[in-house]
């Protein structure tokens, strides 16, 4: 890459690896069935998350509507967290493209519902309230620093669910972040869910595309709704070979992002001027905040970074800004933001 960019892992270019396997791609029609190369991305995705089979999308967002529009009809209710990706950060695309009401629950600092919360919300059968359908999660959690949520949590939902004949979709964006942070194998979370999506194009390193899984039947009806919403495409192969790369080689390697964030976290405590707890930093996602008597704002700060050092970072919210680690950021990189911060905000 040619800049030093912080500002989130979409930003990542593919690998030489990835972009010599996308010249040497086999290619078919996909919409007719027809390319190999995606249909080997499918099958290895399902495979991995332990699914019976997969579909090719162009985004996770486009993932996550496609499982919400098979799951749910109009008038249905997705039991959702505050500070869900699908809910804060998809254009409102259930209540727009499925007329499915988003049903907004407060979560923990790891982005976990209260299960009571969630029983409670589930509603019975009576003409004046949309019908309960769907439960959407998240992990690793973005809206709370990308922390990752243990099985256990999954699989409360899954006994709660059952009970209500309730469909659980995981946006699984950073699955591989979380699983990485906890130890385990994806299984021991996908099993408790009905489908997932997970994203090649963030730190996974892959262009463009994420994978839908879930069992044969959703993945049939996904691939009409995936044509529906202009999903269908055609050589694709050329972004599935980038995209078997990320699943099979760079999922081994997300530990060495998580340990420079979390390199970044403890440099950022030192620097006068920070506020960071290095403790909620499990993934790839610094979030930080300036003190109230910081003698820049954020977007100043931004334009600093930028100017005299050559580094990006995001701006997430009032004071608060966003660094996230990926293939592309190095030791060096760290050093040099922590450095230029502790710069730029000492106190004349
Ligand atoms: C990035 C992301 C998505 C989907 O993003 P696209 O930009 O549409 O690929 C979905 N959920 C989470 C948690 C994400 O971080």
């Amino acid at each position: 890459m040619d800049t030093i960019d912080f500002r989130s892992d979409t930003v990542t270019w593919p690998t030489p690896a990835m972009r010599a396997a996308m010249a040497a791609a086999p290619v078919g029609d996909d919409v007719y069935g027809e390319d190999p190369t995606v249909s080997a991305l499918e099958a290895r995705a399902a495979e991995r998350l332990g699914k019976e089979a997969g579909l090719f999308v162009s985004s996770g967002t486009q993932g996550n509507l496609i499982a919400a529009l098979v799951h749910a009809q109009r008038g249905d209710e997705a039991i959702l967290g505050e500070d869900a990706h699908t809910f804060c950060w998809e254009a409102g695309g259930l209540a727009v493209l499925g007329g499915i009401t988003p049903r907004p629950l407060p979560t923990d600092a790891l982005g976990q519902m209260d299960l009571a919360q969630v029983q409670g919300a589930i509603r019975g059968d009576n003409p004046h309230w949309p019908r309960s359908r769907l439960i959407l999660t998240e992990n690793s959690s973005g809206g709370n620093h990308g922390a990752a949520i243990p099985p256990v949590y999954f699989e409360a939902l899954r006994a709660i669910a059952n009970g209500h004949d309730l469909r659980i979709h995981l946006d699984g964006a950073r699955l591989f972040n979380a699983t990485t942070a906890l130890g385990c194998e994806p299984t021991a979370i996908t099993r408790s869910v009905d489908s997932v999506s997970i994203c090649l194009s963030k730190g996974l390193c892959a262009p463009v595309g994420s994978v839908l899984v879930g069992d044969r039947e959703f993945i049939h009806q996904a691939r009409r709704t995936r044509k529906l919403v202009g999903g269908g495409m055609r050589q694709a192969g050329i972004l599935a070979a980038a995209g078997l790369i990320a699943l099979e080689e760079m999922t081994q390697r997300l530990g060495e992002d998580h340990a420079l964030a979390q390199r970044l976290a403890q440099g950022l405590a030192s620097v006068p001027g920070i506020e960071i707890d290095p403790a909620v930093v499990q993934t790839n996602m610094v979030f930080f905040t300036l003190a109230a008597d910081a003698p820049l704002t954020p977007p100043e700060l931004v334009a600093k970074l930028w100017d005299g050092y050559g580094i990006k970072v995001g701006i997430y919210s009032y004071r608060t800004l966003r660094a996230v680690t990926h293939y592309w950021i190095t030791n060096d990189h760290v050093e040099l933001l922590v450095n230029g911060l502790r710069h730029l905000l000492a106190q004349s």
